[in-house]
């Protein structure tokens, strides 16, 4: 990977952009986490930093595709992300016990023989980490696998008795089914 990190005392009063399209920032990652998520589409961040008080802003955008697995069937479910980021981010031993910690990102700055260095990667994996979706589908109407046979009920269907979708009324007919089957 090349190296992201920005010397934040050389920045200009107004700012200034950066550009990461280096596919490592998230790629490795991905492999060190073991994640299930592939990149479909080139990720690129645009990132302006700014000296902001104590801080300096750190804003952005991050765009392209991802895919992980669906949660109902394990097909592919790809996510297009076209997000806008804004944090703040402080020198390690900024105290921030006195504001309320939101949106501060703690960690992104490090200080290498007293200069305080931003690393770039760290803030456009973190931005694409918190854009996944917790639940991703295929499609909002996921009907997912069949919970007897493992059907792909979007592809086929099967000869299964029809689920009534609370899985306490499957424990429970279990019950019932073992209690005939001894007596
Ligand atoms: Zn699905
Ligand atoms: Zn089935």
């Amino acid at each position: 990977m090349q190296n992201h990190h920005v010397s934040l005392n050389d920045l200009p009063r107004e700012g200034k952009d950066f550009v990461v399209d280096d596919p490592a920032v998230w790629e490795d990652p991905i492999r060190e986490f073991r994640m299930e998520c592939r990149i479909s589409s080139p990720l690129a961040a645009r990132v302006h930093i700014l000296p902001a008080g104590e801080g300096w802003l750190v804003r952005g955008t991050l765009a392209g595709e991802v895919v992980l697995p669906c949660s109902r069937c394990a097909e592919d479910a790809a996510v297009n992300l076209d997000i806008h980021f804004e944090d703040m981010a402080f020198l390690p031993e900024h105290d921030a016990g006195e504001s309320d910690g939101a949106g501060e990102a703690q960690g992104w700055v490090t200080l290498v023989r007293g200069v305080p260095m931003l690393d770039l990667a760290a803030v456009c994996w973190e931005e694409l980490a918190l854009a996944l979706p917790p639940i991703p589908l295929c499609a909002p109407r996921c009907k997912g696998l069949c919970s007897r046979c493992g059907t792909n009920l979007n592809e086929n269907t099967c000869a299964c008795p029809a689920e009534t979708g609370d899985p306490r009324m499957a424990a429970l007919r279990g019950v019932v089914l073992r209690k005939t089957g001894h007596s």
